[in-house]
């Protein structure tokens, strides 16, 4: 595999373009392999793509059941941050920004991230507190955090309505500044080119139906494309994880699969050049270097494992922008479509060995699943190398939730109007 640069550009350029090759080969499954990962979406290829490079481990496959890029990891809204405030928590997610940092070097693939800023507006003078108790518990992690006020937040946002007569009126905000976005479905592309590169398998169009098993040790996969044996067996299906654990036999785990959807408009010049996120509404929006708004809402507040969206949450969802950017009145809606959301009860994640020997897991990510992509690939290859948790992953263990332990995050999870 070649490396892409400059100088490949051009003397692609000068040869006409004829001798591009595909990112990655489209392998086709062997018997057995040491690793198998079911679930080519950011997770999975981010664990592929780190266990290969951080623990040597390349006699690894990742099956999809569509195409990579098909679930979620191409339909977020691509929002990158790390403003959280449990000391369990912020490490995680800081790593995981630290590593965006570097992710298009690491990569050789440009995945676009782009520190443009999070601004989370706050609506009520407790909301302020909140946030003043976020930022500093960041600040006490070593993270930098920004409070805006009103004449702060409409010299930063020129656009939003912070007038007193706005529908949900504002009245400050929190600031971090080196979140923002990245290009989604470069991410799914730049690390599944990695892993491959590394002798990984991507094995596309390949439903997992069942699991192999010799007693309560899992030892490999049933597909579509035949029995796949493994000695180590990792699930990162998102969504799907309810559907798929039960071919395990797990069907108690404390997660509900809902659809979230999301939205573009048509491109326009530059009008937006930070992510805005509006909890008391229900909104959050960017604007893609496309120039197109990319912005979404809640999920649906009922169960389901339908792939697509509705018409009341995007005329809730639209209205909700309408009230904090009046301008935006007459841009056209270009494009709906919904995700599947696994949600945990308390927000955040599981990554954890288990829950059966052989099998090791990574789920629940609630909204939090694309900014968390580095980090958690890098953390389950850590886990699925060394049997173990790395520190960072040490707090998202499954039996939390039978302890009572939760990871109480406030404002994170399955409630109505937290992103
Ligand atoms: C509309 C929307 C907006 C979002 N916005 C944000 C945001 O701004 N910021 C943020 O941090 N997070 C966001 N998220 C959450 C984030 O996208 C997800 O948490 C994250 O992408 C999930 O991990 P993944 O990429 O591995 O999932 P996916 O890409 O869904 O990967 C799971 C893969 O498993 C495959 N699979 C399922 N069943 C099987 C099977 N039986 N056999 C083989 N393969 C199977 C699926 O086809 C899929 O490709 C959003 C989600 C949605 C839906």
């Amino acid at each position: 595999m070649g490396r892409y640069s400059i100088f490949a550009v051009a003397a692609g350029a000068l040869g006409g373009n004829r001798g591009w090759r595909p990112a990655w080969r489209k392998a086709v499954p062997k018997p057995s392999y040491e690793v198998v990962i079911v679930g080519g979406g950011g997770h999975g290829l981010a664990t592929a793509h780190y266990l290969a490079r951080e623990h040597g481990i390349t006699d690894v496959a990742v099956v999809e059941k569509g195409w990579i890029g098909s679930g979620n990891v191409g339909r977020n809204t691509t929002i990158v941050r790390s403003n959280y405030m449990l000391d369990r928590t912020v490490p995680f997610y800081e790593a995981s920004l630290k590593l965006w940092e570097g992710l298009s070097h690491d990569l050789n693939f440009n995945v676009m991230f782009s520190s443009r800023g999070v601004i989370n507006l706050a609506h009520t003078p407790a909301q302020m507190d909140i946030f003043t108790r976020r930022a500093n518990s960041m600040m006490l992690n070593g993270i930098a955090a920004e409070m805006l006020d009103v004449a702060g937040l409409r010299r930063r946002v020129p656009l939003l309505d912070v007038s007193p007569a706005a529908r949900f009126p504002v009245v400050g905000a929190i600031h971090q500044a080196r979140g923002g976005t990245a290009r989604h479905d470069a991410v799914a592309w730049g690390y599944a080119r990695a892993a491959d590169s590394r002798g990984v398998d991507i094995i596309e169009n390949c439903e997992v139906t069942g699991f192999l098993r010799e007693g309560d040790r899992i030892t490999g996969v049933r597909t579509t494309r035949g029995d796949i044996r493994a000695r180590k067996t990792a699930v990162a299906v998102a969504g799907s994880t309810s559907q798929v654990m039960a071919l395990a036999g797990i069907d108690d785990l404390p997660i509900e699969s809902h659809v979230l959807q999301a939205f573009v408009s048509e491109g326009m010049k530059p009008a937006l050049d930070v992510v805005v996120t509006f909890g008391a509404g229900h909104l959050y929006i960017s604007q893609s270097d496309k120039g197109g708004l990319v912005f979404g809402g809640d999920i649906d507040g009922y169960n389901s494992y339908a792939q697509r969206g509705n018409l009341p949450i995007v005329e809730d969802v639209a209205s909700a922008a309408l009230a904090m950017f009046p301008a935006f009145s007459r841009v056209r809606l270009l494009r709906t479509w919904g995700g599947l959301m696994d949600m945990t009860m308390d927000g955040q994640p599981i990554i954890t060995t288990g829950p059966l020997p052989g099998l090791y897991l990574n789920c629940g990510w609630c909204y939090e699943g694309f900014k968390a992509t580095p980090a958690s690939g890098f953390t389950f290859a850590w886990t699925i190398a060394k049997d173990e948790p790395h520190p960072l992953n040490a707090p998202f263990r499954l039996d939390r939730f039978r302890q009572g332990r939760v990871l109480d995050e406030k404002g994170r999870g399955p409630y109505p109007g937290h992103h």
